[in-house]
């Protein structure tokens, strides 16, 4: 599929046909599994300014906290006991987290059996490199759009250019990578929608975590409409027959827009979710967009997210 291809499909009136072929394309390459990944936002403070995003430096209004290593290693023993076998560590782009700590961090939680999932934004090669010989096994770096223009209207601190080059390094290391993408950014097209998907092909991305844009009130992007739920199921679908072995999350935030949505998901190409086993209070201070959030209850949540995989007709993992 080439770009006019994939806007073709993006805008057909009945996009049933597609979900059906990505559900089977899923089924034959992955499988029924639905894999569950703990995620623990370790630190909100960031560098960057990205327009779009509730922790951005300049958000005067967020409040800021950053976990201790031993709270980090006591959430992540919690989550391996609970049943998860991914940890995943993310963070806003935080100087102050250095990689030698990171790299004891990775290296404790891959002693209790766990793969350890980075994603704190774009480090050098030498820090990757770092952690990749710590023991961490995948990074997930969304390029967040394939549009150069618009990536530097949204983003002021970074070029795309540095964000791919970025995603070359992390493969380069043998990482599992991940990269995606939000629907609905403001000045967004479907043509922007098939660059984003062929993006993920071209770097051969082995994750791609695909989410509608929710506009942060304190941002500058206040105001603005979401991203729709339809054309993100759509675009997960379309990334499905593009990378049919890839690990695609069902996005949390295609939850805080529509429930429904979010379990109906699943049946168009999505086979991982995943889950916040942040502590309180910082869940709630972790804003890149507003949502209700329950309180963490890392057990329960489990348990329950296990039966809802269930009755979907799915298998949770
Ligand atoms: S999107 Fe990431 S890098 Fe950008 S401001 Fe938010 S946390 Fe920082």
């Amino acid at each position: 599929m080439e770009k006019k291809e994939l806007v073709r499909l993006l805008a057909l009136e009945n996009f049933d046909p597609i979900y059906e072929e990505a559900d089977r394309v899923r089924r034959e390459n992955v499988g029924d599994t639905v894999h569950i990944r703990a995620i623990i936002e370790f630190s909100n403070l960031c560098r960057r300014k990205c327009r779009y995003c509730g922790l951005n430096s300049a958000n005067k209004n967020a409040v800021r906290y950053r976990m201790s290593p031993e709270e980090i290693l006591d959430t992540a023993g919690q989550a391996v006991r609970a049943g998860y076998r991914t940890i995943v560590l993310q963070s806003g782009e935080d100087p102050g987290f250095h990689k030698e700590t990171m790299g004891d961090i990775v290296e404790k939680i891959k002693r209790m059996g766990a793969a350890v999932t980075l994603s704190c934004g774009e480090l050098s090669y030498e820090e990757l490199d770092f952690l990749k010989k710590r023991g961490a096994d995948r990074y997930l770096l969304k390029h967040e759009t394939a549009d150069p223009e618009l990536y530097a209207k949204l983003h002021p601190c970074g070029t795309l250019r540095q964000r791919i080059d970025c995603l070359k390094n992390i493969q380069s290391l043998k990482y599992e990578t991940g990269s995606g993408f939000m629907i609905g950014l403001p000045g967004q097209s479907l043509r922007t929608i098939a660059e984003d998907l062929l993006l993920l092909r071209e770097l051969d991305c082995k994750m791609a975590g695909i989410g509608p844009f929710i506009p942060h009130p304190d941002t500058p992007l206040a105001g603005e409409e979401e991203g729709s739920p339809e054309l993100t199921k759509r675009a997960v679908a379309l990334a499905r027959l593009l990378l049919p072995k890839a690990n695609l999350p069902v996005t949390t935030a295609l939850g805080v827009i529509d429930q429904k949505e979010k379990e109906n998901a699943f049946a168009c190409g999505a086979n991982v979710i995943m889950k916040k086993v942040t502590p309180d209070p910082y869940k709630e201070a972790y804003e890149i967009y507003p949502a209700k959030l329950e309180k963490t209850d890392i057990i329960g949540d489990r348990i329950r997210l296990e039966e809802q995989i269930r009755q979907l007709g799915r298998v949770p993992a």
